[in-house]
């Protein structure tokens, strides 16, 4: 056997550098270019990314990674897992039956919704959800794995089939009208398995990467026992080396299975958890493979090459170097492609970083430097050095003042000297709100001709003057409309964000904006997450005048409107030098300063959104509470310090609360809104039974839908609202920014709303006056 250390990718990026296939999909779906014209295009793809990781000299190259919408869509076509609703699918090709299946399909014959769409882990891609019927059978239904490894095999590419495990794969998967676990499945999914890698060998495949990332999460017994028997059960094909793939944690106890598996061997992420090393050195025997995923899949940082050179000599020095392989943590799919495309980057900032592209040649790199020697590639290390040195000592990145204001926050900082109880009375005698106040979630549409309009500002063919006062006329009309509809607290549209985080990023130092680094984030969505690189601090006010503007043509309440800081982390590509907390804690200070400079403009709501509060919950259990409790503090830190009469709002876009209830009471918002329409307002028992004495706005329509909610809908679920909540605590509204709807739908459903509160207000609380409550 060789001594050679490999190297291996566990996954590259589908979307291509110019995100061709968002592109060539949506063409396709408006019937711009045939499904023949589609396939090529993928296939041009799929060659280009084989080529670029063979040309960086990558050992395994992933194959069936690629993928025209989801990996895990494509895994329940693999496998026959298709829902009875899109049994009509027959009589379409089997691609639109796919798309149907990934984005539903409305034509004049058939009316079915997609399968359920949910967060890769704690990514930002989002999978389609496999959904199992009472009577599940399985049955191996597509040649797509095979096909694309005979692809590669065509370019002379000898590639690494990835194949999502059937354990995980159960584990992700939900079953519809039956109450069986969906791992009562495993024994009639394993013969398939088996036979997709009966065909894989014959088809000349050596290896398959097996993802089984579940066993980074707390399992049960169960999960355990159905892993002992998955792979015993595939180790009926022993032609084929099983590499066990695990990505995003540590294995933890979950280890002492893992060993016992039948499997040639086993990738581990030491990018996300490199504590886990010691023990998969000790209990991993030296016979069986060992990859090390030393170059992080989901970040923009460039790997630091000695570091990372430590852990391979590391294990080379306790196993050898025979059986190695260096890794990416996890499929570089987390990231963007190709940091050549940024040309306006600037240069410092950029010879920091490295997109999916740039960490091939630092996996090759490393692999080279185990085997021949550091000096082998001593230039390149050397450059290493440097850029990381840059980093280190940049001024670019580090604000003494800001570091030093974070250091003197003092530890009761944060918290609001008067309690809600006595907050709430105050507040009603200041506002003079009626109950079931009304109000909308911040965003009014952006329109064909407001995103034009921007357009022509970015490229210069209008003046930041016109620009800003074509947007305050907007402002203008919306203010009046909102008054004409009725509603009780206003908001100036955000018709100046292209991006809730963008917008304020744009204004805060430490933060940069790519041109190209799109990751996808579902189908042929894709995102461009700015990067934090360095202390952030707010270099003016941000909102007050948008905000004040809009307040001084009314007489009624406007609502300010802020991204809080947990989402701006969030959704941005952090720095790796500091921790998560600390960004964050100096987010909230500058957003600190934004809601005291609204305040004193005389905005007397204001509004802090935190949509990926709960996206930011660790995949450990034993981790929650370290981040409830920083991410927590930072919403209070850039909240706490208004005046007893200011309210402050946030806005939540989902409903699961009930297991983060009481870090949600923690934040001590005055007024939180929500989704709950689409549950049937069943999540505020959570609420009622945490005894929540704030005040809740459960959205009271879907805005993810353009149909038109009724006045009686409206009014029957804000009853099954007071039917919980007392009546002073309700407030009325959509259930997230209206951004994404058009005029047309946007009117009569709060012209409704407006209605419907009106209704209620009449027949329930007759004898209701403001400031009468207990
Ligand atoms: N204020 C934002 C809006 O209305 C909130 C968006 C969100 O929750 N994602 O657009
Ligand atoms: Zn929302």
């Amino acid at each position: 056997m060789s001594n050679k250390v490999q190297s291996a990718v566990l996954g590259f990026p589908r979307i291509g550098a110019n995100r061709q296939l968002k592109k060539a999909l949506e063409a396709y779906w408006k019937k711009e270019i045939d499904a023949e014209t589609l396939q090529e295009q993928a296939k041009d793809l799929r060659a280009r990314n084989w080529r670029l990781q063979a040309d960086a000299g990558i050992d395994h190259i992933p194959s069936n990674d690629f993928s025209l919408y989801d990996h895990v869509l494509d895994t329940s076509v693999l496998l026959g897992a298709i829902p009875a609703r899109y049994q009509f699918a027959k009589q379409i090709s089997p691609l639109d039956a796919y798309f149907a299946m990934g984005r539903g399909r409305q034509s004049d014959t058939t009316d079915v919704v997609a399968l359920e769409m949910t967060k890769w882990f704690d990514t930002n891609y989002h999978y389609l959800v496999p959904e199992f019927e009472k009577d599940q059978q399985f049955a191996l239904s597509s040649a797509k794995i095979v096909d694309e490894f005979l692809e590669a095999k065509a370019l002379k590419i000898h590639t690494r089939p990835v194949l999502l495990g059937p354990v995980s794969y159960l584990l992700l998967g939900k079953s519809k009208d039956s109450n069986d676990k969906p791992l009562a499945l495993l024994a009639s999914l394993i013969p398939v398995y088996v036979e997709i890698l009966t065909r894989l060998k014959d088809a000349g495949a050596d290896w398959v990467q097996i993802d089984e990332p579940c066993l980074v999460l707390d399992l049960d017994q169960d999960a355990l026992v159905a892993y002992r028997s998955a792979y015993n059960g595939l180790a009926m094909v022993p032609e084929i080396h099983l590499l066990l793939t695990t990505y995003f944690g540590w294995l933890g106890s979950n280890l002492e299975t893992i060993v016992a598996l039948p499997v040639a061997g086993l990738h581990i992420d030491l990018a996300r958890a490199p504590g886990q090393l010691d023990d998969v050195l000790t209990l991993w025997p030296k016979d069986r493979w060992l990859s090390i995923g030393v170059v992080d899949g989901r970040n923009i940082w460039k790997n630091d090459l000695d570091a990372s050179l430590g852990l391979v000599e590391k294990v080379i020095a306790a196993r050898g170097s025979q059986r190695l392989i260096v890794a990416s943590s996890c499929s570089l799919l987390h990231s963007p492609v190709d940091l050549a495309a940024e040309t306006k980057l600037d240069a410092e900032l950029k010879s920091w970083l490295a997109f999916a592209a740039q960490k091939l040649g630092e996996i090759a790199i490393l692999t080279q430097a185990a085997n021949d020697g550091r000096a082998t590639v001593q230039s390149a290390f050397d450059q290493n050095q440097r850029d990381l040195a840059s980093r280190r000592r940049s001024e670019k990145r580090s604000k003494p003042a800001v570091q030093q204001r974070l250091r003197s926050v003092a530890a009761g900082e944060g918290t609001r000297p008067t309690p809600f109880a006595q907050r709430r009375l105050i507040q009603q005698k200041a506002l003079q709100l009626p109950v079931l106040p009304t109000t909308t979630i911040g965003s009014f549409p952006q329109t064909a001709d407001i995103r034009a309009l921007r357009a022509h500002f970015k490229n210069g063919t209008i003046s930041a003057h016109d620009y800003e006062t074509s947007l305050r006329a907007r402002t203008a009309e919306l203010i009046r409309w909102q008054e004409k509809v009725g509603l009780d607290v206003l908001v100036h549209g955000e018709y100046e964000r292209t991006d809730m985080v963008e917008y304020f990023g744009e204004q805060l130092s430490g933060f940069a904006f790519t041109q190209n680094g799109w990751v996808q984030s579902y189908g042929s969505r894709c995102v461009k997450p700015p990067i934090i690189f360095g202390d952030v601090e707010r270099r003016s006010a941000m909102t007050v005048e948008w905000s004040a503007y809009a307040q001084s043509l009314t007489t009624r309440l406007v609502k300010g409107m802020l991204t809080g800081p947990v989402t701006i982390l969030q959704w941005s590509f952090v720095r790796d030098d500091q921790p998560r907390s600390q960004t964050c804690a100096q987010i909230a200070l500058a957003l600190h300063d934004e809601v005291l400079d609204l305040e004193k403009a005389g905005i007397r709501i204001i509004q802090i959104d935190e949509p990926a509060l709960r996206e930011g919950l660790p995949l450990r259990a034993s981790e929650w509470p370290a981040y409830l409790a920083w991410s927590t503090k930072a919403f209070r830190l850039s909240a706490a310090s208004v005046q007893d009469a200011t309210q402050i709002h946030t806005h939540m876009c989902y409903a699961e609360f009930s297991d983060i209830i009481d870090a949600i009471a923690s934040l001590d918002a005055d007024v939180i809104s929500f989704e709950t329409s689409r549950s049937d307002m069943e999540l505020l028992d959570t609420f009622a039974q945490h005894a929540y004495t704030a005040e809740i706005g459960p959205g009271l329509y879907d805005i993810h839908s353009p149909r038109t909610p009724s006045v009686e809908e409206m009014t029957g679920l804000l009853r099954k609202a007071l039917g919980v909540l007392n009546a002073n605590q309700v407030w009325v509204n959509p259930d997230c920014g209206l951004k994404t709807r058009s005029w047309a739908e946007v009117e009569p459903a709060l012209i409704n709303m407006v209605e419907a509160a009106r209704q209620v207000r009449a027949d329930w609380l007759p004898e209701r006056q403001f400031g009468r409550c207990p």
